[in-house]
């Protein structure tokens, strides 16, 4: 029977669960396994995060016997590294002592070890060629490297053994070029779906104050702000890691930077006390990332542009791995684009790759300006069709404001049809706004717009109070209240006013310039406009 012969068998099953420890394999794991070992077919996977891709190319090697060649970006790598016993190792492999054998892509495309890889073919079993990261072979990625682009010569050395090309990330044309370029025969191409159902996305323009951005995604204890969780915030410089940190570390949250920049030490000590819960948030530049296999990541922050889906996506992808709820929040400045397109000009590559780095960055602002759905926009890059999977209402910040459902934390602010009460923003900026003698008339304009009922209301009173005084307002001119000096001395605009003291004048324009720097922000972001308009 056809279906019985491609279910596991309990040997099958027996293996997994003494060598690996699990008790059945996930559906596209054994449909990978089972066509290496009983078909020798080569395979293109793309498979999110966590699904458990080793076990893929562990797996065959264990049950069947036979040396699998694994290509991974691994720095501790076996033969790719200056190993002094490197001699020995050989013949070992040689002498069948070992099931695994991890190559670097350098290692493996160099004089060297294409011999030495030869040689493997010729004089051992070899059951599988795995390369991992396989996505790093394709221009058209967001992660290109060069010597992945040769790793053909797998094909060329070692016709008859299947290849398994895996990756996490990959569109349509990515998913080509690997096919493509490790010339593979004939593939079960397989996918697992891009859906992370327990991810929450939500986008902000970031403010002056990356601890008042922060607050968004914190929750309050006991009167501290709190991250709830493991949480990593992602930067696009160093430098922006290190003062990030340092502002948590200032407000008693338990912080440290990562970055490239930092001794090897230094990084591990990092990875080590983030993953045994010792700190609670790390600031990192993208590289932090590599072999993060911490399941209970809470926060997933950008705090700054990612510079495309792709990089964005696999970033987010080390949020929620045991699959509860988790948080996707990206603040972003537009001129985060212009320091990405200053690390694309000083980047390695030719005009093409850079022509294509631009235009996963254009998308990237496309993503983080869109309307829609947050979740939709992902997929459909990556063209996922099972994704016409369930519509969930409550998966981005877009979709909230358009199916709003109270008794929702994520509703928060919102009342129950879905409008978020402005008055303490709207008293703030009007407060703002009467001490500049009513020169910001179009963000009225932009209130009025907003359907707010006080905001209504306070604009008919003053139009009221200016019909008896026989003028017409006009909608850019803010009605300031009665001149009378009690109601003026309770009300908290003379805080913003600038007194007569050339200082001080100065001093509290600072003040209210970042006030209302803020505040521009947080109303266009909630208005859902852009804060130009504002
Ligand atoms: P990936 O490399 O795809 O991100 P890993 O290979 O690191 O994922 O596996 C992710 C997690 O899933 C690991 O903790 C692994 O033990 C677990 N896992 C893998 N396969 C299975 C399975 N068949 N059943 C249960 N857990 C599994």
């Amino acid at each position: 029977d056809e279906d019985e012969k491609d279910l596991p068998r309990r040997e099958h099953l027996e293996l997994l669960s003494k060598c690996f420890g699990h008790k059945k394999f996930r559906p596209m794991q054994w449909k990978i396994i089972n066509s290496i070992m009983n078909g020798r077919r080569d395979n293109c996977a793309i498979m999110t995060t966590g699904y458990g891709k080793s076990l893929c190319y562990q797996y065959p090697s264990a049950y069947m016997g036979g040396l699998t060649i694994i290509v991974a970006n691994i720095s501790a790598c076996l033969l790719g590294s200056a190993n002094t016993k490197q001699k020995d190792t050989i013949d070992e492999i040689f002498e069948d002592k070992y099931s695994l054998v991890y190559l670097t892509p350098e290692f493996s495309t160099g004089d060297y070890g294409k011999d030495l890889l030869k040689k493997m073919y010729a004089e051992l079993p070899i059951t599988l060629v795995a390369i991992d990261e396989a996505h790093c072979v394709s221009s058209w990625g967001h992660d290109f490297r060069v010597q992945y682009r040769q790793l053909g010569i797998f094909k060329d050395i070692m016709p008859n053994t299947p290849i398994l090309a895996v990756t996490a990330t990959a569109t349509p044309k990515v998913r080509d070029d690997i096919i493509e370029l490790l010339k593979l025969k004939n593939p079960q191409i397989l996918c697992t779906g891009f859906d992370r159902p327990n991810l929450y996305f939500s986008v902000h323009l970031k403010s002056t104050d990356p601890l008042t951005d922060f607050r968004r995604v914190m929750e309050r204890e006991g009167g501290e702000w709190k991250f709830s969780g493991s949480t990593i915030i992602y930067c696009i410089t160093r430098k922006n890691t290190e003062t990030i940190s340092l502002l948590l570390s200032e407000i008693g949250i338990k912080s440290l930077p990562y970055h490239a920049g930092l001794s090897l030490k230094v990084r591990k000590d990092t990875h080590e006390q983030f993953v045994k819960d010792k700190v609670d948030v790390i600031v990192a530049t993208i590289a932090f990332g590599m072999g993060i296999d911490k399941p209970d990541v809470r926060n997933i922050i950008h705090y700054g542009a990612p510079s495309s889906i792709e990089g964005y996506y696999q970033e987010v992808g080390r949020a929620g791995r045991d699959g509860l709820p988790s948080k996707c929040t990206t603040f972003y400045s537009y001129n985060d684009f212009a320091v990405h397109r200053r690390l694309r000009e000083n980047s390695y590559g030719n005009a093409a790759t850079k022509a294509n780095k631009e235009k996963m960055a254009d998308l990237m602002l496309n993503y983080l300006t869109s309307r829609d759905c947050r979740r939709q926009f992902i997929l459909s890059h990556f063209e996922d069709i099972k994704v016409q999977a369930p519509k969930r209402p409550l998966c981005c910040d877009n979709c909230v404001r358009k199916n709003v459902q109270p008794d929702n934390e994520v509703f928060v602010g919102l009342d129950n049809e879905g409008r978020y009460d402005f008055t303490q923003d709207a008293q703030i900026f009007l407060e703002a706004v009467n001490a500049l003698d009513g020169k910001f008339g179009i963000a009225i304009n932009a209130w009025l717009g907003s359907g707010v009922v006080n905001i209504q209301q306070q604009a008919r009173l003053g139009s009221e109070k200016f019909n008896n005084q026989q003028q017409q307002p006009t909608t850019s001119t803010f009605v300031k209240p009665e001149k009378n000096e009690n109601q003026e001395k309770e009300s908290s605009i003379n805080l913003y006013k600038p007194e007569k003291n050339e200082n001080q004048e100065k001093e509290s324009s600072i003040k209210l310039y970042k006030l209302l720097m803020n505040k521009r922000y947080e109303i266009a972001t909630s208005l859902d406009c852009m804060p130009y308009l504002i």
